[in-house]
């Protein structure tokens, strides 16, 4: 088994995350069960920032809230003094709770709506990215509207998209997000930032996709936009403050995985930067980048409880958890993969091969396929690991079953940051007719 983080084998033979024992943390909280080991988070966040201090260039790095979002979470952020990144007014709402500080939050989205830029503009946030020309326009009517100036980065299309083992270059990139770089839709909304008054442009952002595990990508997106600043410099006078290179780090889910580490790929990226600005005469802009699971992915775990079982001759054996796709969508949705053991003996002999289902009523529903593990019982814990990112964040009230709760484990404490939902919660915003439907008053 893989040890994340502060994980460990504890004397009684059990997980035990941040120095706390799961099977305690499942007696207190009950299954299912998010726990974040503090620690790592802490880690991977210095780890990013230590490596851009010792190369000596301005940066931030934006926790891209959406991988988790929740007051806690953004509380810690605040205290590794990360930068936020936001993409909806629920999540620059959450940011305000956590008392992030405003200037270093950032807006993200490609349909970001009226209500929700009023609200940044009404925040005062650190910088909006600028997805379209919709927006652009929208915003600026909107600063005109209230004298303001808000500082804006252009989101870009550099027509490179980075997958998980390999990258495609596209002379037009086919995506929902940002103006392209390559067809002129970049320089026309740049050459419109420029000559607004109330918009103040930093400079250029891009994402180029998720679960990265190289640094091709992010070099060559770098090489094509600071190629483009180039010509916009001598061509308009633009001079960046800002290159944002987005997130998308990759994180070790299952042995297949291997990541580099967040010094690697700030290494090569401000490498890279470096050379680039130096070839064309440019000042080197700040680096910004927007790490969301490789900061929080690794550090969840979900405990769940072990229920019934099936065995389909010949076929396979289905172990169901008390909890599914409600908790962690991904597998549902892209296929994702996980591994787990049994929290109360991780180390026990591995007996058999089983498929980890969910509770949901979807055949789709299936957490892991053919997970070796020892033969187990309703007594067992099943601990499924790397789910910090988008598990709890995606949770959802399918066949209306409560989210869990999260539970932050550091130096032998836990502390509860998200309480179970009840079945009270569940029915918060439903409305009981009157009468029947159809019936006169
Ligand atoms: C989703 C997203 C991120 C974070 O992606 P991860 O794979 O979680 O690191 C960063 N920036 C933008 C614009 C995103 O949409």
């Amino acid at each position: 088994m893989h040890f994340y983080g502060t994980s460990r084998v504890n004397g009684q033979g059990h997980l035990e995350i941040g120095g706390v024992d799961t099977v305690d943390l499942a007696a207190k909280y009950g299954t299912p069960l998010y726990v974040y080991d503090v620690a790592l988070i802490r880690q991977r966040a210095r780890a990013f920032k230590e490596t851009f201090e010792q190369l000596g260039v301005h940066f931030q790095v934006a926790y891209a809230s959406k991988a988790f979002s929740t007051i806690a979470m953004l509380q810690l952020a605040k205290e590794e003094g990360l930068s936020l990144d936001v993409v909806s007014g629920g999540e620059l709402y959450t940011a305000l709770a956590a008392e992030f500080p405003v200037d270093k939050i950032h807006f993200h989205g490609n349909n970001k709506s009226k209500e929700e830029l009023e609200f940044a503009l009404a925040a005062n946030i650190g910088c909006i990215v600028v997805d379209n020309f919709y927006e652009l326009d929208m915003l600026e009517n909107l600063c005109k509207e209230k004298n303001q100036v808000m500082q804006i980065l252009l989101r870009v299309t550099p027509g490179i998209e980075a997958h998980t083992h390999d990258y495609i270059l596209t002379g037009q990139e086919d995506s929902k997000f940002g103006f392209d770089l390559q067809n002129g839709q970049a320089e026309a909304a740049l050459k419109r930032a420029l000559q607004s008054e109330y918009l103040h442009l930093l400079g250029l952002h891009c994402h180029i996709g998720s679960q990265i595990f190289e640094t091709t990508g992010f070099i060559l997106a770098a090489q094509k936009i600071v190629e483009k600043l180039s010509k916009w410099n001598k061509e308009l006078e633009f001079s960046p403050s800002v290159l944002n290179l987005g997130g998308g780090f990759g994180v070790r889910y299952t042995h297949e995985d291997e990541p580099l580490s967040p010094a690697k790929y700030v290494e090569e990226i401000v490498k890279e930067v470096k050379v680039q600005a130096a070839k064309y005469e440019l000042p080197m802009p700040e680096i910004w980048i927007e790490p969301g699971r490789s900061l929080v992915g690794e550090a969840g775990t979900t405990l769940y409880s072990i229920g019934s079982s099936k065995e389909v001759p010949n076929v396979r054996k289905y172990l169901a958890v008390n909890g599914g796709m409600s908790d962690n969508i991904r597998p549902a949705l892209y296929d994702a993969k996980y591994e787990a053991v049994l929290a109360n003996r991780p180390l026990a002999e591995i007996e058999e091969t089983v498929s980890i289902a969910g509770k949901c009523c979807e055949s789709g529903d299936m957490l892991i396929w053919d997970l070796p593990l020892p033969k187990s019982n309703d007594q067992d814990l099943l601990a499924v690991f790397c789910t910090g990112a988008y598990g709890y964040s995606m949770a959802n009230n399918y066949n209306r079953i409560p989210r869990p709760p999260v539970v932050f484990v550091e130096n032998g404490e836990a502390i509860l940051v998200v309480k179970r939902e009840t079945y009270e919660d569940l029915l918060r915003n439903d409305l009981r007719l009157s009468v029947g439907i159809g019936q006169e008053n």
